[in-house]
């Protein structure tokens, strides 16, 4: 291949997208980008600027104010929001719970397809998200699409906070991880869906190693080609 690759790394929410594609771009010099964390931040954004309260959501003020929110990363991978570091903030279980009715926004995805393909392809990409291999790159080299059993995910996510020392209750983390799963896959507006060209992996029984491996397999198979 002459040209560094686009990798893109869709499915469920909590699967470990970002794990993977992360270290697909340690291992191929790629560029890392999560598309996730975009929106998380417009969804922080959002709460700050109270437009999202009490249940309510005035999606026109958070459409109007789109072209003056810069959203981009700095050199460790942090999320900034008008240049300001919001990495720790996004991750809350209170931006967790508002975000996929942020995401559902037409308007919304359109600005970030946009910044997405913004990035410069000059050195390849790895991308984690739900649309990336449908909609912000339907032409990237290789495809996954992650997928894990529910409980899995939500214990694995509760081990994680564990051992930053946050303490969460399982039954909550669980509720969230399926309920913007089904949010993510039934919004009119580029649904969760697996690309037809896309690798399907379910991780729910592998170990990190386990799966490293196979992506490492897929992904050295699907580059030969090039
Ligand atoms: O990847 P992460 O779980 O951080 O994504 C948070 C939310 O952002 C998802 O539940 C989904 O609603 C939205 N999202 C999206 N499209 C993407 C990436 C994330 O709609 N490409």
């Amino acid at each position: 291949m002459d040209r560094k690759p686009i990798i893109a790394v869709d499915g469920v929410s909590g699967s470990g997208k970002s794990t993977i594609a992360r270290t697909l771009a340690r291992k191929y010099g790629l560029t890392y980008i999560d598309t996730g964390a975009m929106y998380r931040a417009l969804t922080y954004y959002a709460m700050q600027e109270h437009y999202l309260q009490e249940g309510e959501f005035f999606k026109n003020l958070l459409i109007a104010d789109l072209n003056k929110i810069e959203i981009g990363f700095d050199a460790q991978g942090h999320t900034l929001l008008n240049g300001q570091d919001v990495e720790t903030e996004i991750r809350s279980m209170d931006v967790s719970q508002n975000v996929s009715l942020v995401s559902s926004v037409p308007e919304v995805r359109q600005a970030m397809v946009l910044l997405q393909r913004s990035i410069s392809r000059q050195n390849g990409i790895a991308m984690d998200g739900r649309d990336i291999g449908t909609v912000v790159f339907p032409d990237a080299d290789v495809k996954l699409f992650i997928v894990s059993d529910p409980r899995v995910r939500a214990r694995r996510r509760c081990d994680e906070l564990k051992a930053k020392g946050v303490e969460v209750d399982f039954e909550q983390v669980l509720d969230n991880i399926t309920s913007r799963d089904y949010m993510d896959t039934h919004r009119e507006t580029s649904p969760l869906v697996k690309a037809p060209d896309a690798i399907e992996i379910d991780n729910s029984t592998l170990t990190l190693t386990q799966q490293e491996e196979e992506i490492d397999r897929i992904v050295a198979e699907k580059l030969k080609k090039y």
